[in-house]
């Protein structure tokens, strides 16, 4: 059977794998052996506790991971780990496995490209293909935990961040089933503490996930410090005024009790003077939040530039002084094109697709 017509398990739920089972005949208890076997990656072929007919029945009709490594480039920097994979339709998707001391972080893709049209990102810029199943997110760690098992160092991925390629929140379901999956035991088992979820602000579904009971760090995509900045760089912004998201954020705090994170991109001449940051610590006070400053990775398809330390410094100060918590992100991988959705443009530029349709076959 054809690659893309095929079941994918990794995106089901042991419920649901024991339903898919019982209509082969199976017994229920080989739906826990099969979940464990397809989190730990290991092939049909392999997975020796269940029955060599049943084995080759589901090899010839399912997926055991929809996703697969094509490219695995490593920054000899600091050890960042770019990671290219192919989906079973032939589109391409990447990720960032960040190595720290405290453990390994993997930044995941939730759709192919993303149809926010962010002025800053190179992710959207040929818009959306498509929103990524559960297992197409799980795959990539079950993915990315093979890479680091030829490492040799018996590490796994410990933390997730949904910052790749896509907008989760305009794959609402997809990601919060694949959530829900995440934390399973028997399963990758990453607890939602461990889980870093960024948006550009799509209000509704804000305030409908505080009430998932999946509390993840929400990272708030704000950029600017009004509303006028915020729609020059930002379209959704047209959509859901400031105060709304603001809003919204102050709710799943008060839901989940975890602190909200805004993503602040300086990009030159349009929000990175210390009177914005003035007006940004305005906006905030009272929150229980952190400022997170990000210098632009510049994007010359749209003419944005970033700015100099300096400039980083300054802001900064300017937010500290009036009690906002702020850090400026460590930018890793830099020899790599670490920013999301650069490497996929370079490869997908070069008409690499071919490759990694045939990757899957
Ligand atoms: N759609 C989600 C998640 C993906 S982007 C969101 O908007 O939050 C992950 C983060 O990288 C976001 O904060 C995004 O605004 C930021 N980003 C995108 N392009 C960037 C660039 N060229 N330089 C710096 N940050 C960028």
């Amino acid at each position: 059977m054809n690659n893309m017509n095929k079941t994918q398990l990794l995106g089901m739920t042991p419920e649901e794998l024991g339903a898919f089972l019982k209509e082969m005949g199976q017994p229920a208890f080989r739906a826990k052996q099969l979940f464990q076997w397809l989190h730990q990656g290991v092939p049909f072929s392999g997975m020796s506790n269940l029955p060599k007919t049943l084995r080759s029945a589901l090899e010839e009709n399912c997926t055991d991971n929809p996703v697969r490594v094509l490219e695995t480039i490593k920054s000899k920097l600091d050890g960042t780990i770019k990671l290219l994979y192919a989906l079973p339709d032939g589109h391409i998707i990447e990720g960032v496995l960040m190595r720290y001391k405290y453990g390994n972080t993997l930044c995941l893709s939730t759709q192919v490209g993303c149809r926010m049209g962010c002025a800053f990102c190179a992710s959207t810029l040929d818009g959306c293909a498509r929103s990524l199943t559960p297992a197409e997110m799980l795959g990539q760690i079950v993915c990315a935990n093979g890479v680091l098992a030829g490492d040799g160092e018996g590490q796994k991925v410990g933390n997730i961040v949904l910052m790749g390629s896509g907008e989760p929140f305009d794959n609402y379901d997809n990601v919060v089933k694949f959530l829900r999956i995440l934390r399973m035991e028997g399963g990758l088992c990453i607890g939602m503490r461990s889980v870093s979820l960024s948006t550009c602000g799509l209000v509704p579904q804000m305030r409908r996930f505080a009430q998932e009971d999946l509390p993840v760090t929400l990272s708030l995509s704000l950029h600017a410090p009004n509303d006028d900045i915020r729609r020059q760089v930002m379209p959704v912004a047209k959509v859901y005024a400031m105060d709304d998201v603001l809003e919204a954020c102050r709710y799943y705090i008060e839901q989940t009790g975890r602190r909200v994170i805004f993503e602040y991109a300086l990009i030159h001449g349009v929000n990175a003077a210390p009177e914005q940051a003035a007006e940004l610590a305005a906006r905030l006070r009272g929150m229980q939040c952190h400022v997170n400053l990000i210098p632009l990775n510049s994007v010359p398809e749209r003419g944005l530039t970033g700015v100099t330390e300096r400039e980083v410094d300054a802001f900064r100060k300017a937010l500290e002084q009036r009690n906002i918590s702020v850090t400026r992100r460590r930018e890793m991988g830099d020899d790599i094109e670490g920013a999301c959705g650069q490497l996929r443009r370079r490869y997908m530029k070069d008409g690499m697709m071919k490759d990694a349709a045939q990757a899957q076959e």
